[in-house]
């Protein structure tokens, strides 16, 4: 995988994320259906979003590791206007922020469920999705093995 600058797929009219060379070993594990992150050598713990030092604790010893992808909904958005013409097909959709259960909370969307039933402290766990041939976005949908469980 390359970094890329590429800001809207000209097949579909999508935009596209920006990738920058340190954090092609997160976009590499995306690709393979992995959520990776960093994860401090000091005081073990995670971030995102991809920076140089830990936030924690400022060290710049990392490891790349592999999170477990479940999460719960700290807070959420519905959108229900089309702010580029691909979105058209996709509202109303909700933006969510996930906290993972390893700490670290990220923006993304919620796929495979009606934003009637989207609810700050539903379980959720990673998705991936391919949207080009190179580049698969993180997404959620609800944890149905946690179904019913709610942590709030
Ligand atoms: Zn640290």
């Amino acid at each position: 995988m390359k970094p890329s600058t590429q800001r809207i797929d000209e097949a579909t009219g999508r935009y596209l994320p920006i990738i920058y060379p340190e954090e092609l070993p997160h976009w590499e594990g995306l690709r393979a259906r992995r959520l990776v992150l960093q994860r401090c050598n000091a005081c073990h713990g995670t971030w995102f979003p991809i920076g140089p030092t830990c936030p924690h604790c400022l060290s710049p010893e990392f490891a790349w590791a592999q999170m477990s992808g479940r999460g719960v909904i700290h807070n959420y958005v519905v959108f229900h206007k089309a702010w580029t013409p691909w979105l058209e097909k996709r509202v109303p959709y909700a933006v969510i922020q996930v906290e993972l259960d390893e700490g670290p909370r990220l923006t993304t969307n919620l796929l495979d469920c009606p934003v009637g039933e989207v609810g700050i402290g539903l379980r959720v766990v990673a998705a991936y999705e391919d949207i080009t041939d190179g580049i698969t976005l993180l997404q959620f949908k609800p944890d149905t093995e946690a179904s019913g469980k709610r942590h709030v």
